[in-house]
């Protein structure tokens, strides 16, 4: 069987017969690649550990008929920082969610890897040690992840009547035109959100700089909570449902608070 090695980041997988495992690998040069991992539950399996998820590695992969089958590997990176860390934990499942959601099957893109790589590797630091941070790393991969996949929000103009945004307005998102609104294109009967000043500016950066900028961004928890929930709602916009991992994320956020 003819087999190829490449470089891939484990984003989903999921059980198959007594000792298999699908695995949904985001590969720099292939796009998603989904493979059989053949006995791969068992205890002495030699993939073991290897194909945990979020784990950067590099595969040997052999031609299938439907799926591709794992024949070796070994983990580049696999982040013990943010697997000690339920927030962290629990945002990495949402953030490799929506590139299985959001990344069409065959899409080829190196700068998608790229994005979700240095965020990885960006959160298991310790540029990312507070929680303001992280929520800014997690919002920023949401933008450029959007914007990579030709979904960017229209943050500079309405998007109806193109009037420039300005500091002293009073705008609105709307998920329909993926873009801000001014007050007198708005209509009552519009769903959407109205989006206050620091959020639209927090959102305006994520946009702008690069992922290792944010650490030096100042933001409130407030105008973050804000944005992150902008950015959230467009994206169940997109995909047309609410992503599984939103509630874990949640979950974990409401944990924090109570303790
Ligand atoms: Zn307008």
């Amino acid at each position: 069987m003819p087999t190829y090695r490449t470089k891939g980041i484990v984003i989903k997988y999921s059980d198959l017969r007594e000792t298999d495992r699908i695995i949904t690998v985001f590969t720099a040069n292939l796009g998603k690649v989904q493979a059989v991992a053949k006995g791969v539950r068992k205890t002495l399996s030699k993939l073991g550990g290897h194909l945990d998820l979020f784990n950067i590695v590099q595969l040997e992969l052999a031609n299938g008929r439907n799926l591709e089958t794992v024949t070796g590997v070994q983990t580049v990176t696999n982040f013990s920082r943010i697997r000690t860390s339920l927030s962290k934990t629990s945002q990495v499942y949402y953030l490799t969610e929506l590139i299985d959601q959001l990344v069409p099957a065959e899409y080829k893109d190196t700068r998608l890897f790229d994005l979700l790589a240095s965020t990885l590797k960006i959160l298991d630091s310790d540029v990312c040690d507070d929680e303001i941070t992280e929520s800014l790393l997690a919002q920023a991969f949401k933008v450029k992840l959007l914007q990579l996949l030709g979904f960017a929000p229209q943050l500079n103009q309405c998007g109806q009547c193109s009037q420039p945004i300005t500091t002293t307005g009073s705008y609105f998102f709307s998920n329909q035109l993926g873009s801000l609104k001014c007050r007198s294109c708005w209509d009552s009967k519009n769903q959407g959100t109205e989006i206050a000043l620091p959020a639209l500016k927090i959102l305006r950066v994520l946009a702008r700089e690069n992922l290792l900028y944010l650490s030096k961004v100042n933001a409130s928890q407030q105008g973050l909570a804000e944005a992150e929930r902008i950015l959230d709602n467009y994206i169940k916009y997109i995909i047309e449902k609410e992503p599984r991992s939103l509630r874990f994320v949640a979950k974990v956020k409401g944990l924090a608070k109570r303790s």
